[in-house]
């Protein structure tokens, strides 16, 4: 399994994209699609004319905006270039009717020469081919359903968060994760309300006996503190800070043998 790091800022950072994720299976998986992020895409080197699954945490534009510009191509390359598979948004309750509307009002959405599914996650885990992909509630905001998502291939286990406070249900999405990448919006000395802080990353990774914590979704102000030794103070794993397009290999692990 291979991560890339899409965007690792918020909606407006000065150098970096905001929320996306790149992993790569036996399958093209997308994890949020923020501003910015389908530049890094490209830049990664990735071909988003593959891209046939595309995973929502939630309806904030910091985590979908680039959706737009990317079916607008999309439909612009299928139509005159070359054909392209189906896409399927996965995302949490009110994904239908968000991605539903854009489709129908945005011109030449509705014409795409290929299929579009949305489907809503129920917290719970599909499989897309050998790839298990496990959607559970995290708390953010009181207004919106959110998901974080677990990966799971060869053995290999990748987690995000999402946005989310510290929450048993996020967890559990991160239990025995290779890789935890979770919401560090900010540092201990200046918290927020609906995102963790350095401090609570660090808890999280520990209670779920993360290997390895990745602190993402900076906030400008979380960048003048030392988040990443604020986060040790809890978790003694790895703990890297994110940067745009930072690319990460998991071990896979060979299937227990069955007697
Ligand atoms: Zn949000
Ligand atoms: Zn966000």
């Amino acid at each position: 399994m291979r991560m890339t790091v899409l965007g690792s800022g918020t909606n407006v950072h000065p150098t970096r994209a905001a929320a996306g994720y790149l992993v790569e299976t036996d399958q093209l998986l997308l994890f949020d699609f923020g501003p910015r992020t389908l530049m890094n895409l490209i830049k990664a080197g990735a071909d988003r004319h593959r891209v046939r699954h595309l995973f929502i945490t939630h309806h904030h534009t910091d985590h979908f905006a680039d959706f737009l510009p990317f079916f607008f191509d999309a439909v612009f390359h299928a139509k005159f270039v070359a054909p392209r598979p189906g896409l399927t948004i996965y995302g949490p309750r009110g994904t239908r009717r968000l991605f539903g509307t854009l489709v129908k009002a945005v011109p030449g959405f509705a014409q795409a020469p290929f299929p579009l599914t949305i489907t809503e996650m129920r917290d719970g885990t599909i499989r897309i081919g050998r790839t298990r992909v496990t959607a559970g509630t995290v708390v953010h905001s009181p207004s919106l359903h959110c998901q974080g998502y677990r990966v799971e291939h060869n053995g290999a286990v990748f987690a995000y968060s999402g946005d989310a406070e510290y929450c048993a249900g996020l967890v559990e999405l991160c239990q025995g994760a290779d890789v935890a990448v979770l919401d560090c919006s900010f540092p201990v000395q200046r918290p927020g309300a609906g995102h963790m802080h350095a401090g609570d990353c660090g808890r999280v990774a520990r209670e779920a006996g993360a290997k390895r914590l990745i602190l993402s979704h900076f906030y400008p102000v979380a960048e003048r503190y030392d988040v990443k030794a604020q986060a040790g103070r809890t978790f003694d794993g790895r703990i890297t800070l994110a940067r745009d397009r930072m690319r990460i290999t998991l071990p896979s692990r060979a299937a227990p043998r069955s007697r």
